[in-house]
Order: C-alpha cells, then sequence, then structure tokens
C-alpha cells in the first residue's frame, strides 16, 4: 500500500468522476514543510504560528516572525500557505503574559478576543505576515471568530499596518486573501452573512465539535459526546460550505475530521474544497478520494444529513466503502 501511495506525490487529487479537491497539510514550525512536500502537500492549510511563541519567556519580535513566515512560503513555492494568528488562551498558555486564571479557559479570552485586546501584540504579528507576504502565496485566517465586528476589527488593523509599512517604505504584499476560522456554531449558522466579507472559510472542527456538543475535547468522561460525525455536525459543516459557494468562496477544514478516512466520503459529498491534515495522511486521502465519486458521494451526504444518531452514519459510510 506504501508503495501505491507514494507513486500519488506528484498526482493532483481527482475524484473518479473528475471533480478536483485540495489536499494541504497542517504544520507548527517552518521545519514541517519538508514533509508536506514529501508526502505531496498541495498546499498548507493551517500554519500554527502559536510554536512560535511557545517554550521561551518573551514575545518573538517581528524579525522573528518574518523569517519563519518567510521560510514557510519560500519553501513551499508559490503553493498556498493559510497562516493562522496566534491561537492562544484555551489549553496553551504563555506563561510570560502573565494571564489571570480562567473558570472556562475554552470559553474565555483565547485567541482573536486576546488579539484584540492586546493589540501591540498582535500587530507584530500582522506586519511581519504582509512583509512575508511578498515571498509566496500567502492567506491569513483569524482564530476563533465568534461575530462579524471581530473579523471587521481584525481586518481594519490589518489595513492599518499595511498602510504603516507603505509609509515606511517596506515592501507588503499587494492583495492578500482573509479567511476565518470556523469552530463555533453561531459563526456557522450565520456563515451566509460572513461569507460576503470573507475571502474562505477553514472548519476547525476540533473546537466546533466541542462547541457544538458542549463536551470538552479533552475530558475522557464525556468522550462519548465528541462526535464529529453527527448528522448536527454535519448539517453545521454543510452550511458553512453552502455559504462559501454562494459567495463564489472556498471553504476548507483543517480539523481532525478532514483527515478521517469516515468523514471523508461525506465531506466530498458536500463540496468541501480544502482538506487540511498532518502531512503524513495526505497519500493514504489521496488514494481514497480517486476511488470515490463525487456524485455518488454527494447522495450520500444528502443522506447522512436526515439521519438521527451517529452510529447510522458511520454504517451509511461502512456500506459505501466496502
Ligand atoms: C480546530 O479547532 O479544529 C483547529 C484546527 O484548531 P486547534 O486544533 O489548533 O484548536
Ligand atoms: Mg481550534
Amino acid at each position: 500500500k506504501k508503495a501505491e501511495w507514494a507513486k500519488l506525490v506528484n498526482e493532483p487529487t481527482v475524484s473518479k468522476d473528475g471533480q478536483h479537491v485540495e489536499l494541504a497539510a497542517n504544520i507548527g514550525t517552518p521545519e514541517d514543510v519538508k514533509g508536506v512536500l514529501e508526502n505531496g502537500g498541495e498546499g498548507v492549510g493551517l500554519y500554527r504560528t502559536e510554536f512560535l511563541y511557545m517554550g521561551r519567556t518573551q514575545l518573538p519580535t517581528e524579525e522573528e516572525q518574518f523569517d519563519a513566515y518567510k521560510s514557510v512560503l519560500e519553501r513551499m513555492e508559490g503553493k498556498p500557505v493559510v497562516v493562522r494568528t496566534l491561537d492562544i488562551g484555551g489549553d496553551k498558555e504563555l506563561p510570560y503574559l502573565d494571564l489571570p486564571k480562567e473558570m472556562n479557559p475554552f470559553l474565555g479570552f483565547r485567541a482573536i478576543r486576546l488579539c484584540l485586546e492586546m493589540q501591540d501584540m498582535f500587530r507584530i504579528q500582522l506586519r511581519a505576515l504582509l512583509r512575508a507576504g511578498v515571498y509566496g502565496n500567502l492567506k491569513i485566517m483569524f482564530p476563533m471568530i465568534a461575530t462579524l465586528d471581530e473579523f471587521r476589527s481584525a481586518k481594519g488593523i490589518l489595513e492599518e499596518e499595511k498602510q504603516k509599512l507603505l509609509f515606511e517604505g517596506q515592501q507588503v504584499v499587494e492583495k492578500i486573501e482573509l479567511g476565518i476560522m470556523v469552530e463555533i456554531p453561531s459563526t456557522a449558522v450565520l456563515a451566509d452573512q460572513f461569507a460576503k466579507e470573507v475571502d474562505f472559510f477553514s472548519i476547525g472542527t476540533n473546537d466546533l465539535v466541542q462547541y457544538s456538543m458542549a463536551a470538552d475535547r479533552m475530558n475522557q468522561r464525556v468522550s462519548y459526546l465528541y462526535q464529529p460525525y453527527s448528522p448536527a455536525i454535519l448539517r453545521l459543516v454543510k452550511m458553512v460550505i453552502d455559504a462559501a459557494h454562494a459567495e463564489g468562496k472556498w471553504a476548507g477544514m483543517c480539523g481532525e475530521m478532514a483527515g478521517d478516512e469516515t468523514a471523508i466520503p461525506i465531506l466530498l459529498g458536500l463540496g468541501l474544497d480544502e482538506f487540511s491534515m498532518s502531512a503524513t495522511s495526505i497519500l493514504k486521502v489521496r488514494s481514497q478520494i480517486l476511488r470515490l465519486s463525487k456524485t455518488e458521494m454527494k447522495n450520500l451526504a444528502e443522506k447522512a444529513l436526515q439521519m438521527k444518531t451517529t452510529s447510522e452514519v458511520i454504517e451509511a459510510v461502512k456500506e459505501i466503502m466496502k
């Protein structure tokens, strides 16, 4: 099987009935790019920039960040790279920020909420990104967006930093796609409104499932409720994809679900444009999609959306994959 997959490294990902989708990788550091290319990744769908900030005693400088982003963009040689701005808080802490303990960190001061408040820190990251964007195909996405106002504020700050850089005579990227992660159910519900203003969506199912089912993604006691294949989650995913397409935008997914063998037939059927996963899953997923007809998976997805339980969905996929 491994030898069979290896032949697919430079092949496009096309379903049996000729529909193309993009298989991208999730990375945490510039060093991870090697594995992305070796495994035939068509882009980076999620660059988790938290790692630049973690395991140290102070914030990374603009130059340090610029070097990291530039390195990823150059090594990806023009392939799309979606960089997520700092998603700290929740389970990821930065001791040097000295933030007060919270009762519910996952529902608290994290990600874009924190960046919009600690703007000095946020602006440095955006400046580094705007400058690095010259070296490749950069797209920026904001994590944990709950309201349009948050997106507009983040976009406004980015625009301000761009103008400042231009005034300073720095080279900055001309046009840049701006997207959001859909990790919060209310954002999925209003996806039609967001789609008018963002350039793309990336569905973060790790958090979307946790928030939709009100089940902590780390808590074993309630792990039976952590159900990515629940018809409820599938309906949210469909809302996001349909909303994007209605505005001529694209929708990707960068949660674990995007690389999951059982989810993929349904996601293909729902029309997901980009699947971002750990690099080592890419070739396996490509070989799976080559064997699937998107039209047939559309039927499967439509049925799954009407099912009552997760186990019915899993059974239906098993049947199709036989
Ligand atoms: C997600 O929530 O699905 C996601 C990709 O982000 P993270 O796993 O970093 O929270
Ligand atoms: Mg998340």
